[in-house]
């Protein structure tokens, strides 16, 4: 069994929350698909806590903006906290983000932030609209791996696209076809539901499952008022948008 998470965004509550819901299943790997950090408080201390669980993982736009200063996609509310956050990592949060890829292989499938029809892979969205292409894309990057799953992030919603039905609860992968597969946001939702968001995956079963955590999003909102971060983002947070 595997825990895929995504879009942390530097809400600690909320990934201490997750990890600890993470812990009483039986667990063999970790696997972050980029965003650690962007948005909210605590950036060091959400990076320490998955640099300490071992955890493999993707880069994402705003961990790259913070990496390099750089403008990665964002908006100017973003890139102002991209900077805010990029002055507050530690060498060792930011080495160990460093050395995370863009792109990550493995002998299941793949694992990106953004999509799998930009070269860039930490930007462009996999959505309703953009699934087929992304799918297609996909599987000729996966060439011959049967069943290959691709993970990914950054629309905060989770989502399981190249399965005939969805259905509640855990989902079963096809055997032969791929799927794409993005476990929503553990710090930032946006999908009206507030509670934090990650997968339990189990490669060998083929099985998926969503899981929704509640965490003290007060804890959040306070860390965020007091580091001076903009207010909105507190009320994001409530409505899950
Ligand atoms: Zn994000």
């Amino acid at each position: 069994m595997i825990a895929v998470i995504a879009d942390v965004h530097a809400n600690l509550p909320a990934l201490r929350a997750v990890l600890g819901e993470v812990r009483r299943h039986r667990v063999d790997g970790l696997l972050c698909l980029g965003d650690v950090v962007g948005y909210h408080a605590e950036p060091d201390e959400c990076v320490g806590l998955l640099a300490e669980a071992g955890c493999a993982g993707v880069l994402g736009n705003h961990d790259l903006g913070a990496l390099t200063g750089d403008d990665h996609h964002a908006g100017s509310v973003a890139r102002a906290i991209q900077r805010w956050t990029g002055e507050r990592l530690s060498a060792a949060a930011r080495a160990f983000l460093a050395s995370w890829p863009a792109r990550l292989y493995r002998p299941w499938g793949q694992a990106v932030h953004g999509c799998y029809t930009h070269p860039a892979a930490t930007i462009g969205y996999v959505t309703a609209t953009t699934a087929a292409a992304n799918l297609a894309a996909f599987a000729a990057s996966a060439g011959l791996i049967p069943g290959a799953v691709g993970w990914f992030g950054h629309t905060h919603t989770p989502a399981i696209h190249g399965v005939a039905a969805e259905v509640a609860g855990e989902v079963e992968l096809p055997a032969s076809g791929c799927t794409l597969i993005n476990p929503g946001s553990v710090g930032q939702p946006r999908d009206g539901d507030p509670r934090a968001s990650f997968a339990l995956w189990d490669p060998d079963r083929r099985t998926v499952r969503i899981v929704r955590v509640a965490y003290d999003i007060d804890a959040t909102v306070r860390a965020l008022t007091a580091a001076g971060l903009p207010a909105e983002l507190g009320q994001r947070l409530r409505d899950g948008r």
